[in-house]
């Protein structure tokens, strides 16, 4: 019946999307697999319940933004970082709390991810990146458990440190990405990055060849 319609109408709309540059959503990411996207390796299709949920972060994010441009705190919303060579990104809004200025990311998240009582450690990265490109100081994390509209804030201040190792990364997978090197499996990757991973065959069919080529 109209499961099925809705679920090619979202299979489709993923087919549409193909990476062509690194963003700030990639820091986190397996190295390996932002490669073999940027290469256009032949990947699974998307779930389209993925398509659905990242549709609801969306709303969510919408909701979360009329609000507080009713409390008169936002300055900018889809706020495109400014132009560098090595990275693009959005971030969701920059706001005013008592004239300081706080770049602001609405995450919608599942109750074990809210509950944790600890941001998402990749969410920590995208925010430190704005902070850097936007020359701000503070930046906030708003979560919203998606099973029960919850709301959970963390206040991250800027960490110059940390931003520099993140351009390292980045910097040193642009180097592997211009000169054909495919990256190593993390040592550290999580289980779950590779069974969600849709380039998990060419991973594997790459470590094969490498091993016989050792
Ligand atoms: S399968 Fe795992 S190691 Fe391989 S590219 Fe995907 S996430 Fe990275």
């Amino acid at each position: 019946m109209i499961k099925e319609l809705i679920n090619e109408f979202y299979s489709a709309k993923g087919k549409n999307r193909e990476k062509t540059a690194f963003y700030v959503s990639d820091a986190g990411r397996c190295p390996r697999a932002i490669w073999f996207s940027l290469k256009k390796y032949p990947k699974k299709p998307t779930d389209p319940r993925f398509m659905r949920v990242f549709e609801h972060g969306n709303h969510t994010h919408m909701r979360i933004m009329s609000v507080l441009f009713s409390l008169g705190l936002v300055n900018a919303v889809e706020v495109t970082i400014p132009e560098n060579e090595i990275i693009h990104g959005r971030a969701d809004a920059v706001i005013s709390i008592h004239g300081e200025p706080h770049v602001v990311e609405v995450k919608s998240v599942n109750s074990i991810k809210f509950k944790k009582g600890e941001p998402d450690a990749d969410h920590i990265k995208q925010l430190q990146l704005y902070l850097h490109f936007f020359k701000i100081k503070k930046g906030i994390l708003l979560y919203e458990n998606k099973d029960t509209q919850e709301l959970k804030e963390y206040v991250i201040d800027y960490n110059e440190n940390f931003v520099k190792n993140l351009l390292v990364f980045f910097n040193g997978l642009k180097e592997k990405v211009d000169k054909g090197i495919i990256p190593e499996i993390p040592k550290d990757i999580e289980d779950w990055r590779c069974e969600y991973c849709p380039y998990i065959e060419s991973c594997e069919k790459a470590q094969e060849e490498n091993k016989n080529i050792e």
